[in-house]
């Protein structure tokens, strides 16, 4: 059991806001945060990831890193199939690059004829 830092109303640990006067909670808020705080930066290492998917190889790297610390938790983290995604797009843009790359190297030996 906690008290409202405010009013001084008796209320569970787990809840966050004050059922008589609605402050926060701070107890239940730091508890809240504890069990359910993302691995560091897994956040940005998913956006990034997808963001640098779209270059192939760097994509599949930092994807790979943001999925497995997805994965690292004792929970699965919601930015898990982000990352995930990541990984595929990144792969479907390298063999589109390598791809880019056969035909602009082709291209340019047919016109040197
Ligand atoms: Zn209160």
């Amino acid at each position: 059991m906690s008290y409202c830092e405010k009013c001084g109303a008796q209320m569970d640990d787990t809840t966050r806001f004050c059922p008589v006067c609605g402050a926060e909670n701070t107890a239940a808020a730091a508890q809240v945060v504890d069990p359910n705080l993302p691995p560091q930066g897994l956040n940005v290492m998913a956006i990034v990831g997808m963001g640098l998917s779209g270059f192939g190889i760097p994509g599949i790297i930092v994807s790979a890193i943001a999925k497995k610390r997805a994965n690292s938790g004792q929970y699965r983290h919601p930015l898990g199939p982000l990352a995930t995604a990541g990984i595929v797009v990144s792969i479907l843009m390298t063999i589109f690059w390598i791809a880019w790359l056969i035909f602009v190297v082709v291209g340019l030996r047919e016109l040197n004829y």
